[in-house]
């Protein structure tokens, strides 16, 4: 009762139409858009006011005494607020802008990775990102830290008591991810940031493939610093959000150094700029920053709990569907998933299935998915993903199995 009550009020035409992009075709079939974790579409609105910022509101911010600086100033802090209020951080100064997730780790990496010192542990997981791993690894070589990782069971799910084994008093951080991107696990972020709390460490939660799937509050999350992409919530490339506790955030060392960052420079000595701005050195991406903005104005006149149900609907019709072809198994088999479906097929390579799903006109994304200890712990070359957004539907998800049948027959 209750799913179809849902099917009836969410009207997936009517948003399709919010994204162009959806709306084309490739190689002369329709375009089916399942590469979602790579990255999104994104709405009318959010395109509009790229172009409405260049079209009449350009100059550069926190800078001029003009009508126009103060203006886009006045855009650029208000999408700040937007972020601010998306995410429920507590002030506004604690939302930094960055060009991504990668950006923002990097960023973190460094930053924090002053404050270490020779003997210091850092945990990530075994599902992280690329940009989770490598960042902390350049880190703990710089300072003479040691990285420590949480693996993971045969479903894809951390292995907790696994986790509170490699806690100790020597753990600083950990920093792992919301939701993974190439298994669609969610992680049990808050009892990890209660563990690590109760030692003293610090927590980094890697949101971005969470941000687009569900309700985020840092707050009731307790992380102490949640870091997130704009292109994957439907905003522009390029643009991204460090979230981090005021306090933190106060006594660490800016990253970057220029313009827009200081107080005060004389050739002897450079005083920092207050919070946010200690850590956005140089010229940002003003028009996607503001456009972010739209990004979250955009989801907000969405029921987020209506979204969730669809899309877990849509990865369950997938899922069940998949399973019926002979030779595939799923990779990510979690109890608690986005809508991520993996999977590899026996004696065929992902590449493959990726190319020939491409000739029928569907996206989806192929290979190690910038997870490779991920791929050694599956003793696989890397899998098909499937990554599935709210706009998309029961029927691309018909023709897709259709066409991977084919494809799978074609290479056997
Ligand atoms: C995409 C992704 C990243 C990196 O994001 P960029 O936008 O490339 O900086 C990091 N972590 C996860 C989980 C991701 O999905």
């Amino acid at each position: 009762m209750l799913k179809e009550k849902i099917r009836h009020d969410f009207d997936v035409e009517a948003i399709r139409k919010d994204f162009p992009a959806l709306d084309q075709e490739v190689y002369g079939k329709k375009l089916i858009y399942f590469d979602n974790g790579a990255t999104s579409q994104k709405p009318r609105s959010v395109i509009k006011t790229v172009e409405q910022y260049y079209l009449s509101d350009n100059a550069n911010v926190h800078r001029g005494v003009h009508h126009l600086s103060q203006k886009a100033t006045d855009l650029f802090e208000a999408s700040r607020r937007i972020v601010q209020n998306a995410i429920n951080a507590p002030e506004e100064e604690t939302v930094i802008f960055t060009k991504g997730t990668t950006d923002s780790i990097n960023l973190l990496a460094f930053s924090i990775g002053e404050t270490l010192k020779t003997g210091d542990e850092v945990i990530i997981s075994e599902m992280e990102h690329h940009s989770n791993i490598v960042p902390w690894q350049m880190m703990c070589e710089r300072k003479g830290c040691i990285l420590k990782v949480i693996p993971i069971n045969d479903k894809g799910e951390l292995i907790m008591s696994e986790y509170e084994q490699l806690l100790s008093d020597k753990t600083k951080l950990v920093a792992v991810t919301h939701v993974s991107n190439t298994l669609g696990t969610i992680n049990p972020v808050e009892q990890i940031i209660e563990m690590a709390h109760k030692k003293g460490a610090w927590v980094m939660i890697d949101g971005a493939q969470s941000i687009q799937h569900m309700k985020i509050d840092v707050q009731a999350m307790g992380c102490d610093f949640y870091v997130f992409s704009g292109h994957k919530v439907f905003g522009p490339t390029g643009t991204g959000v460090m979230y981090g506790k005021k306090e933190i955030l106060e006594n660490l060392p800016p990253y970057q150094g220029g313009g827009d960052m200081i107080d005060k420079v004389t050739f002897e000595k450079t005083t920092y700029n207050v919070l946010p701005f200690k850590f956005e050195a140089g010229t940002p991406n003003i028009a996607g920053c503001i456009a972010l903005g739209e990004a979250f104005n955009y989801l907000s006149g969405l029921d987020h709990n209506e979204l969730a149900a669809y899309e877990e609907e849509l990865l369950d019709y997938a899922e069940k569907q998949l399973l019926t072809i002979e030779g595939l198994r799923l990779i990510g088999t979690a109890s608690k998933k986005i809508s991520v479906a993996s999977f590899v097929v026996d004696g065929i390579h992902p590449f493959d299935i990726g190319t020939l799903l491409d000739k029928q006109g569907i996206a989806v994304r192929t290979g190690h998915h910038c997870t490779q200890p991920l791929m050694d712990r599956f003793a696989i070359p890397g899998t098909v993903r499937a990554s599935f957004a709210f706009y998309n539907t029961r029927e691309e998800i018909d023709q897709f199995i259709i066409a991977l049948k084919r494809s799978v027959n074609m290479l056997r």
